[in-house]
């Protein structure tokens, strides 16, 4: 979707997590709600589309809202949400995003996402994980340098394999390439950028492929809709298109089997720099 967004206020920009995200980091934070990349390929197995308190009944990618007092509610809450993980004894880390992309193309006029990273370096959290499908985070670099030399900042590029088309379904909001050339971009310029496999495709040649990702990234993590989507042995996803087209290519990828077996092969080309599923985000490299 590229017509202008439904605009609104926001009254809580940090919220606390639980579930999947709880032991990844302590608050999670969305730009958006819906996505603009909703009917692109991510879309069709995206989790978020099976989340009622999101979708109001709305068809995912169909409706995207604008949270435009989003970096003001940062800075007012920050003192309180740095207190809470304080009490907590955690790390204030902070997922951006984890229910929308917070670089849609409608971000280069809103710049919302843009304003939060800027708030973000006044108010450091102790870490960032800014996870997108748009090379259009390059845009951010001069920002995300100087927050990186205040929290521990980690971009996540999800590229979910070396395929542009998996049958019948549509095509990436951006290229493989595309996302290759941001993650390569980013870590010339010293970031620290990992490639999130998820939820993995059926690959054409993975050796060739970890080996792009040992090139272009700092690290990788891999993950399946079985155990990645939030749901029993990825019940939700198998209710989309994604696993008949994964099926269609490859039988076996579609089993954790198969994760598994790309996950040695990771290991064996990017030694100590592969992540699994819900560790891997957590920051548990090996
Ligand atoms: S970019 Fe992320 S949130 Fe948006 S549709 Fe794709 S997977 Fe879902």
């Amino acid at each position: 979707m590229r017509e202008a967004p439904a605009v609104v206020e926001i009254k809580e920009i940090l919220i606390r997590t639980s579930g999947f995200l709880g032991p990844v980091c302590s608050h999670s934070l969305q730009p958006y709600r819906g996505c603009a990349f909703g009917n692109s390929l991510c879309g069709v197995g995206c989790y978020v589309r099976h989340n009622p308190f999101v979708t109001k009944g709305r068809p995912w990618g169909a409706f995207l809202e604008a949270r435009l007092n989003a970096a003001r509610r940062y800075r007012e809450t920050y003192p309180r949400e740095l207190a809470w993980t304080r009490r907590q004894q955690r790390k204030f880390t902070i997922f951006c995003a984890s229910s929308t992309d917070p670089f849609p193309p409608q971000e280069r006029k809103l710049q919302i996402t843009s304003a939060l990273l800027r708030a973000m370096g006044e108010f450091p959290p102790d870490g960032l994980i800014l996870q997108t499908h748009s090379p259009d985070v390059c845009r951010e670099i001069e920002t995300l340098l100087l927050l990186a030399e205040r929290t521990a900042l980690r971009i996540h590029l999800s590229i979910e394999g070396d395929r542009d088309r998996l049958p019948g379904l549509p095509p990436p909001a951006a290229s493989v390439e595309r996302r290759f050339q941001a993650c390569r971009k980013l870590k010339e310029q010293g970031l620290n950028c990992v490639v999130t496999v998820a939820p993995l495709h059926p690959l054409q040649d993975p050796e060739q492929f970890f080996q792009r990702v040992a090139e272009c990234a700092s690290g990788v993590i891999i993950d399946h809709f079985i155990e990645g989507d939030g749901s029993l042995q990825g019940r939700r996803t198998l209710k989309t298109g994604l696993p008949a087209a994964m099926q269609a290519i490859l039988p076996e990828s579609v089993t954790l089997d198969y994760r598994d077996r790309m996950v040695d092969i990771a290991r064996s080309i990017l030694p100590g720099r592969v992540g699994v599923g819900q560790s891997g985000f957590a920051g548990d490299f090996t």
